[in-house]
């Protein structure tokens, strides 16, 4: 080995021009020996060190997350284990680091595609994580959101106290809030053992749909015990002048009976309303067969001429010539009738309501306009849904189910219904029916 290494170390230092150096410096022998002793033994060491380098360099690359990096060569036994240890750790470094990425775009991936705003903030309440939900109810993009104080995001005492709470006591704390524009929220904040920076995690579930569906509810309690109070208080009230002797005068009885028939009326048209929305919106089979459309809305009008009559509303049909379309007559009459009935209910003396219909592409279109108050907007979203009544109507007559039963009504023909309207300016409320199949009868 030794004498190997001095060749070696002389041929190294000749192609260096080092032992020219030497030799020309004058030296005596023996220092001559000793130069060429340390200069072999420092290259020897240089030699010795070189597969050394490999390994540092494989090193330097894996830790700059290179796991591909790999040392190979030969060289002697312990060197080589060295080499297959770093190779198995580079190669069990990189499989772990690709595992913890992929369960990081796993973990992303769920957080994201939750329907929940989700925030995780650290223990000085900053926002660490936001998911895509977040983003989206706090109108601002991760990035903006990371760093900021959560009090910045959101300045609602409640959830802060509850996020205050969590962290001090270590468990969960859960508050319903409302926040800007009527949405409601259960806000539930939980700590974080063990989770580094992320010391608790805010979750935001939203319940605005579930409450309004309840808001609706009251309020259907609410108008359907109104709209059978009024005419039962009413029949009540005649029974009783009836019973205190007004029945013995024939006309006067006659006049309190018929009374009394109309409020039985309103309570039937209710409890039949009720039970209509019932079956179509549980899919009852319409009794479908070819409509004259035209005649159809000539039949709704006429029976609406006397009241439009009695409010002083002018009441016009103008009707291009209709494609047939295929239906259940009775029940696309109903939807016409309701939309008239409407515009009139809503319209002052001296107003206008028209009814427009036409075809595009062999679909039907009917159109009910008025100049009426019309909806805010607000409320225009709503009025398909069951008993939804805006607030200028809450003393009018109906249950709010009128128009839901339209929606359910052409919808269940396979056409669409929609409203335009802008306040004072009257609302126009539109239907649309497909053509009837090509093997019935044309209507
Ligand atoms: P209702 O039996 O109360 O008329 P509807 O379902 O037919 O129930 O209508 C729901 C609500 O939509 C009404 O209470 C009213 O607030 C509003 N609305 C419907 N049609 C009109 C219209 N033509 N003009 C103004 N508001 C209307």
């Amino acid at each position: 080995m030794r004498p190997r290494l001095v060749l070696l170390a002389l041929s190294v230092g000749l192609a260096g021009g080092s032992t020219g150096a030497i030799a020309g410096a004058g030296l005596p022998g023996s220092a001559l020996v000793a130069a060429v002793t340390a200069t072999a033994a420092y290259l020897a060491s240089l030699y010795a060190l070189a597969p050394l380098r490999d390994v540092a360099a494989a090193l330097r690359r894996i830790a700059a997350g290179d796991f591909a990096a790999r040392v190979s060569g030969e060289g002697p036994s312990e060197l080589a284990a060295l080499h297959e240890s770093l190779n198995r750790m580079a190669s069990s470094l990189g499989s772990s680091m690709a595992t913890a990425a992929q369960e990081r775009s796993r973990f992303a991936a769920v957080l994201n595609s939750s329907v929940d705003a989700i925030l995780a903030v650290d223990s000085e309440s900053r926002v660490r994580f936001a998911n895509a939900a977040a983003e989206r109810l706090f109108d601002q993009v991760e990035g903006e959101l990371v760093g900021k104080p959560f009090v910045w995001v959101l300045a609602n005492q409640e959830i802060v106290n509850a996020l205050q709470a969590c962290q001090r006591e270590g468990g969960s704390e859960e508050r319903l809030v409302e926040l800007a524009g009527r949405q409601y929220f259960q806000a539930i904040a939980s700590p974080i053992a063990g989770g580094g920076d992320w010391s608790a995690v805010l979750v935001f579930h939203d319940l605005t749909e579930v409450q309004r569906a309840e808001h609706t509810r009251r309020d259907f309690v609410a108008n359907v015990s109104h709209e059978l109070r009024t005419p039962l208080a009413s029949i009540k009230a005649v029974l009783e002048t009836l019973q205190a002797g007004a029945g013995a005068d024939p006309a006067i009885a006659r006049d309190f009976t018929a009374r009394a028939e109309a409020e039985v009326d309103r309570i039937v048209q209710l409890v039949e309303e009720l039970l209509e929305l019932s079956r179509v919106e549980s899919g009852v089979p319409l009794a479908m067969a070819p409509v004259a459309l035209a005649e159809v809305i000539g039949r709704a009008v006429d029976r609406l001429r006397p009241q439009a009559k009695a409010l002083g509303v002018e009441l016009v049909v103008n009707a291009e010539p209709l494609p047939p379309v295929s239906g259940d007559a009775t029940r696309l009459e109903r939807v016409v009738l309701n939309l008239v009935d409407n515009a009139l209910k809503f319209t002052p003396a001296g107003g206008r309501v028209e009814v427009r219909a036409g075809a595009a592409a062999a679909v039907a279109w009917v159109e009910v306009r008025d100049t009426g108050p019309g909806i805010d907007p607000r409320d225009l979203p709503r009025v398909f849904e069951r008993f939804f009544k805006a607030d200028y109507s809450r003393q009018a007559a109906g249950s709010g189910l009128g128009l839901a039963l339209v929606k359910h009504t052409i919808e269940a023909h396979g056409g669409a219904v929609s409203a335009e309207s802008s306040p004072g300016r009257g609302s126009t409320f539109r239907f649309t029916l497909p053509p009837a199949l090509r093997s019935g009868p044309a209507g």
